[in-house]
């Protein structure tokens, strides 16, 4: 599991910092997570294939978590898109993006479904044989969820030398990774845990911005690989995070604890402050598995 922080600042784009933005990998997916001004640009400054993406995520009808949206959509369009594009967002997203499209005369030329959410409690919006996704409701000034990404477990890791020395034929190495027992070719039957090893633990990640501090969401996230939760303030501008329902960088922290995430990810940053250094120390005092998104940085999620 792969993520990249296309932008991780509150409210304006500014020279150097982009507003909400971010790509999960996972497997041969690429899911797109809010979509503020500028997203394009950082898609081809951090050479994230376009074509790749199938699944939009928007949170929230707020300006920096889709303002980018039309453009891309539109540039899907340019490129000659033939595949699906799916964006699942708050109800209103659809008609929205729509009337840009309609009054700019720029119907697509490929098809695009909206899933609009309504929800106030956790749904799944998308399962495959690889992962699953559900919304994560949030308290916020307008209709707001999160997204909850979990990993399925991959296929039995297959031991070849093992395999070799029990003479299973190669066109059974799919059944072992599957976890079937076999018979080898001198007709013994090989039990699958002689041939293969468990395969690695699945991640999972939850994302929640924006949202003014809320240990109710907890038991939702409780154990995730990874938490990227919003820090729009420091504890020194509280007062201004409870009218904006916004968190600060301790209240992200006392989430993470509370959940026993495995770590923190801090964004969503105020452009009010000099430098973000002060966000990790303060949610570090706290959760000491606490870092920082930063515009172009590439997490590994293990
Ligand atoms: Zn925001
Ligand atoms: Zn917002």
């Amino acid at each position: 599991m792969k993520l990249t922080i296309l932008g991780c600042y509150a409210a304006t784009p500014r020279s150097f910092t982009n507003p909400t933005s971010q790509v999960l990998e996972i497997g041969n997916h690429l899911f797109l997570i809010d979509c503020g001004e500028g997203t394009q640009v950082q898609l081809r400054r951090n050479k994230i294939k376009f074509s790749k993406i199938n699944h939009i995520f928007i949170s929230h009808l707020h300006g920096d978590h889709f303002y980018g949206l039309v453009g891309l959509i539109s540039t899907f369009m340019l490129l000659n898109r033939q595949n699906d594009l799916h964006v699942y967002g708050p109800k209103g997203i659809k008609e929205v993006i729509l009337l840009q499209l309609k009054l700019s005369k720029s119907w697509t030329n490929y098809p695009l479904y909206f899933h609009e959410l309504t929800k106030k409690t956790p749904e799944v919006i998308f399962d495959d044989e690889r992962v699953s996704i559900e919304t994560i409701p949030l308290k916020h000034r307008v209709y707001t969820n999160g997204f909850l990404f979990r990993e399925k477990p991959g296929d039995r890791k297959l031991l070849i030398n093992k395999a070799k020395e029990y003479k299973i034929d190669v066109a059974l190495y799919k059944s072992l990774k599957k976890g079937k027992d076999v018979i080898a070719e001198d007709g013994k039957l090989i039990s699958n845990a002689l041939v293969t090893a468990d395969p690695p633990e699945p991640k999972s990640y939850a994302y929640c911005s924006d949202t003014i501090y809320d240990p109710g969401i907890t038991s939702q996230i409780k154990g995730v690989t990874a938490l990227y939760h919003e820090s729009t303030f420091l504890e020194s501008e509280s007062h201004l995070a409870e009218p904006t329902q916004h968190s600060t960088a301790k209240q992200a922290a006392r989430i993470a604890l509370e959940a026993g995430v495995g770590r923190l990810i801090l964004g969503h940053y105020s452009t009010r402050y000099d430098t973000i250094d002060f966000f990790k120390k303060e949610a570090e005092s706290i959760f000491s598995a606490s870092e920082l998104a930063d515009d172009g940085l590439e997490i590994i999620l293990d």
